[in-house]
């Protein structure tokens, strides 16, 4: 395929290979920006944020809208992308795709309440015959950087509310699934946005997404990602408004109360989702020990029964991680926790290409790099408490802060959870992963700042302006 830069489709003058994670098959090219083309699409936006902030509330949720159900009629084709470039299995590749034309629906919603309020003045001393009141203008350019796990999903959650807010928007898709962002964009214009409101770059994160974040014509960067990465930019960015949607080793607790046959089967549909790529994925699965024993005997079998393969094939469950390395890491990180005393309940070891058995890590010790850092991967561990103390300062023993859930009738229980849990997205009597795009979604501590789900994400990509008549 070809980038969108500069209101047109180009070559590039360096391409690189897509491949499937599946069986490394050649799946496209895509162009490998160079700098002069990072300076097209940047100067070209500034132009198109002038084009975009001319549109009215009207004419943008109408291309939201036309968007969305563009989408909805070929989602068919984007879910054989989505599978093919990021090896998620097509079940999940249909679901991504709807709900990106739900983001694209809600985002196009939202760009028609965009709106500020009075500000009473005469209530200050002096205030007397005064009139005030906001409006919420464009930010101009908003740099959006996706990361490969929800390659069409996550971009639809920058580019929607951006679009929403009548901001021009340049999109850096992850180098390992850009074809997904390269096809709604060219949707995006068939929906008649304006041809510069959007640049959709390929290329190297570390140069081009670095040349992108440090350029002072970008007022807003939205970096759905990595720790490290966001860490990075964060200091490359300089005077610019931030968001940061990063990672998380997610907790799930498990009181004495539980019906336990619900969180098993829970924790495998959870744990092993997009095989363990998801920020917030089940990772911690503590449990309390008077229970301890009867969740693993029921966990264990169903997640024996996840099937593996080829992503492409309806009765497999679980894909391919993104990379074949990826899938060693993991199988390091469990020989470690087995060196560090854990027990391998089931998987573990095997390993075929980029594929990592469904794995589930009994006994351990949350010092272990399993437990304290963000796998990512096909593997949950588990570990016991004694009472909700214990269990809220294990689940709150993390760098991270993204997601968090429990499993308990006491509603007294759950609101001490609700109190102590350092999360920004709490679930009672479910586990920590699940989202609906319309609500605010966004980490505590290192899991980043600020919010997505369109309502949330237009207010950190417009800026207000106070006015006062004298
Ligand atoms: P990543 O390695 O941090 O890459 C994310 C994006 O940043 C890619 O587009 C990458 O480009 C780009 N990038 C890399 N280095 C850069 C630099 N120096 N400057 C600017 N951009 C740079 O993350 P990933 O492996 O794709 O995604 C996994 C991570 O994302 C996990 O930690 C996961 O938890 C997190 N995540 C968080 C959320 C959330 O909502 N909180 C959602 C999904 C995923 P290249 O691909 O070209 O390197």
């Amino acid at each position: 395929m070809k980038m969108y830069i500069g209101g047109g489709w180009t070559a590039g003058s360096e391409t690189r290979e897509v491949r499937s994670p599946f069986d490394a098959s050649v799946v496209d090219t895509v162009p490998w920006a160079t700098p002069d083309e990072v300076e097209e699409a940047l100067a070209s936006s500034v132009r198109g944020s002038k084009a975009m902030a001319a549109l009215s509330a009207y004419r943008r949720s109408a291309i939201l809208h036309d968007a969305a159900q563009l989408l909805r009629q070929r989602s068919e084709e984007f879910a054989l992308i989505l599978t093919r470039e990021m090896g998620k299995v097509i079940a999940e590749s249909r679901a991504e795709v709807g709900r990106a034309a739900e983001t694209l629906t809600l985002s196009g919603e939202e760009a028609k309440r965009l709106c500020g309020e009075t500000i009473p003045l005469d209530a200050a001393p002096g205030g007397e015959g005064k009139f005030g009141f906001t409006i919420r203008i464009p930010c101009g350019v908003v740099l959006a950087i996706t990361p490969f796990n929800f390659p069409l999903n996550l971009v639809a959650h920058k580019v929607g509310p951006a679009i929403a807010a009548g901001n021009a928007v340049i999109l850096k898709p992850a180098s390992d699934t850009p074809l997904s962002a390269l096809k709604l964009t060219e949707l995006l214009i068939e929906a008649g946005l304006p041809p510069e409101g959007i640049q959709c770059i390929t290329g190297s994160g570390g140069s081009v997404g670095a040349q992108l974040c440090a350029d002072g014509r970008v007022r807003k960067i939205s970096f759905t990602g990595s720790r490290d990465v966001g860490a990075g930019i964060t200091k490359m960015a300089g005077l610019k408004k931030i968001t940061m949607e990063l990672g998380s080793n997610s907790p799930l607790i498990v009181m004495p109360d539980a019906d336990v046959a619900r969180v098993a089967a829970t924790t495998a549909a959870t744990g092993y989702a997009n095989a363990g790529q998801s920020c917030i994925s089940t990772q911690r699965v503590l449990v309390d020990r008077r229970i301890y024993g009867d969740f693993l005997d029921a966990v264990i079998p169903i997640v024996e029964a996840i099937s593996t393969g080829d992503p492409l094939d309806e009765s497999v469950r679980m894909g391919p991680m993104i990379r074949e390395a990826e899938a060693q890491r993991v199988g390091a990180w469990v020989e470690e926790a087995v060196q560090g005393g854990a027990r391998v309940m089931t998987g573990g070891g095997e390993r075929r290409g980029a594929i990592y058995q469904p794995t589930l890590v009994a006994d351990v010790d949350p010092n272990l790099r399993i437990s304290r850092e963000e796998v990512f991967g096909p593997a949950v561990v588990v570990t016991e408490f004694n009472g909700i103390d214990e269990a809220i300062a294990l689940a709150n023993a993390s760098q991270y802060g993204l997601g968090a859930g429990i499993f308990t009738e006491n509603i007294r229980v759950a609101m001490e959870f609700v109190r102590r849990m350092e999360s920004g997205n709490l679930m009672v009597n479910w586990a920590p992963n699940w989202r609906a795009d319309m609500m605010p979604y966004g980490g505590l501590k290192d899991s980043g700042m600020g919010k997505e789900g369109p309502k949330y994400a237009i207010q950190e990509m417009t800026d207000m302006k106070m006015v006062v008549f004298h």
